[in-house]
């Protein structure tokens, strides 16, 4: 603790570029979400889906990157005009 006094103003930049997502998962709906924050950040425990505390931080192996690909998808929305693949 206490440990961050040492970073320098150019480690602090580089860290606000890239926001670290964090993963969390709700024990109570199974609610799966992501969530953008800084280490300073308090760890989101409230599900705010089901609004009960039971979010629980999930710790992936690779670290998931938001670079502007088509990560969304909206099921529905395209009525299959290609059955393939
Ligand atoms: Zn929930």
């Amino acid at each position: 603790m206490g440990v961050d006094q040492t970073r320098t103003e150019n480690d602090y930049q580089r860290r606000e570029r890239t926001v670290p997502t964090y993963h969390y998962r709700c024990k109570n709906c199974g609610y799966d979400f992501t969530e953008e924050q800084s280490f300073d950040d308090a760890p989101i425990t409230i599900c705010p889906k089901c609004e009960q505390e039971q979010v629980r931080k999930v710790f992936s192996a690779v670290p998931i990157e938001f670079k502007g690909h088509g990560f969304y998808r909206t099921d529905g929305a395209s009525s299959s005009s290609k059955s393939g693949k």
